[in-house]
């Protein structure tokens, strides 16, 4: 028998411990939360592996042995983004205990699971669990800086032997959502693509004081005009069909028809308009449905008297399931026209893993259990996580995003990632501990 009531104190220190580390990316110092997990895996007799992909950007890794059926990895990024610490009410970096809450940048993103991911290995580990599989508990650096490759990306690189994972669970789902009165928990098996770019628009040089029809800056505002309002086709994949499908079997039969009605590529904004939901999650629920763009930054000239003879501007895009970079360049010159040139700069293609699997569905009995009658949805992230370093590398690999964690109404903690005064309850901390133990106890152990 697990003693829960000790196990929620020893989580909540892990977390504590790790928030207190200032893992900052840029530059990072992820090795200081790697020893950390390093003393605490060989404390408990395990072997965990320590490895740099330069100095202080650390990766530790242990693996628990089992049968020859695939490894399961308990996947989670040590470093966390910036802070602007005169807007907390408590200092960012001191895993403050108040109030049943820990405070801190990490606490919900990524530090949380880190330390959930940790108690649900050691406990494995102390309950001698008979393993059909070997289970991977991997820390890694660099997944907040863009294109960072520090961390899984960098292991697969230089020391694949320590990563042979099929398996992967990490971030990106596993917190609760409601329509109406009905209750819902997302797991993600999706993300969004990258297509960043430049639109650029080359003109005739001159002089301020004597105009011509060829101006660089003119013709790209013409061209980024055309975005205004823009809808990129819609391109529906799995995920997003199976998670809209969820939620119309629990919703009555008129509003049920509208839901359904969102997988209609040719209607779906008319029932997405329509949808009884706040107008965040409309944007949100529109972005996962197509490829989309937006402009983000613009570059031309160095002096008022000069006529410019380039003209840029930036575009984020980002690609559905599907979708490549040809096909959304297609798409975009539908809207800014054939006068500018685009550039790409950064390319990373959408990802979608099976939602029909044993490990989903290990998942969905799982939850189902702790929390009757409120399912499991696939679910397709609008950005991205670890998994962009992954897939390319190891196309084979189904990860999925289920870190559960319940909301408070009118609290929506999520919407704390990245911002001011992040902070996790305890109560899910120890919540999603017991659920990750049971899922990957039920799924590794032997029958
Ligand atoms: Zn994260």
């Amino acid at each position: 028998m697990i003693d829960w009531e000790a196990v929620r104190a020893e989580v909540t220190g892990y977390l504590q411990g790790l928030i207190r580390i200032d893992t900052t990316n840029p530059p990072g110092n992820e090795t200081l939360a790697a020893r950390y997990l390093e003393e605490i895996l060989q404390k408990e007799g395990l072997q965990p592996t320590l490895v740099e992909s330069e100095p202080g950007r650390g990766n530790v890794l242990a693996r628990l042995a089992g049968g020859g059926e695939k490894t399961l990895m308990l996947l989670g990024h040590t470093d966390v983004v910036a802070v602007e610490s005169e807007h907390w009410t408590h200092p960012p970096f001191s895993g403050a205990l108040i109030d049943d809450y820990v405070w801190g940048r990490g606490a919900l993103d990524m530090k949380n699971m880190v330390a959930a991911n940790l108690m649900v290995f050691l406990l494995l580990k102390r309950q001698e669990v008979s393993l059909a599989r070997d289970i991977v508990f991997a820390a890694t650096a660099d997944e907040e800086a863009g294109k960072g490759n520090h961390g899984p990306g960098w292991i697969l690189d230089h020391r694949p032997e320590l990563w042979d994972a099929p398996l992967i669970i990490t971030e990106g789902g596993g917190s609760d959502f409601s329509v109406g009165d009905q209750r819902f928990y997302t797991c993600q098996t999706g993300q969004k693509g990258l297509c960043r770019l430049r639109v650029i628009a080359r003109g005739t040089p001159g002089h301020g004081s004597m105009p011509h029809g060829n101006n660089a800056i003119l013709k790209l505002s013409k061209a980024l005009a055309g975005l205004e309002g823009a809808v990129l086709p819609a391109h529906i994949c799995g995920s997003v069909r199976k998670f809209v499908e969820g939620i119309a079997e629990q919703r009555p039969e008129a509003e049920a028809a509208t839901w359904r009605q969102v997988l209609d590529e040719a209607h779906c904004d008319e029932a997405l308009a329509a949808l009884p939901i706040d107008e965040e999650w409309r944007r949100e629920l529109g972005a996962v449905l197509r490829n989309t763009a937006s402009v983000t930054m613009l570059q031309s000239g160095s002096k008022i008297n000069v006529i410019p003879g380039e003209a840029t501007a930036w575009v984020d895009g980002r690609l559905a399931p599907g979708q490549t970079q040809e096909s959304f360049v297609a798409e975009l010159r539908a809207f800014i026209g054939e006068e500018v040139e685009i550039a790409i700069d950064q390319y990373t293609p959408p990802l979608e893993a099976d939602a029909d699997t044993e490990l989903f569905r290990v998942i969905q009995t799982v939850m189902g259990e702790r929390e009757p009658g409120v399912p499991v949805l696939p679910y397709l992230m609008p950005a991205g996580t670890d998994a962009k370093h992954i897939m390319p590398r190891r196309p084979e690999t189904q990860i999925y995003g289920f870190m559960p964690y319940r909301q408070k109404p009118g609290e929506e903690e999520m919407k704390l990632i990245h911002g001011h005064d992040e902070r996790t309850a305890v109560e899910e901390l120890l919540f999603a501990t017991r659920v990750l133990y049971e899922v990957v106890s039920r799924f590794a152990s032997v029958d």
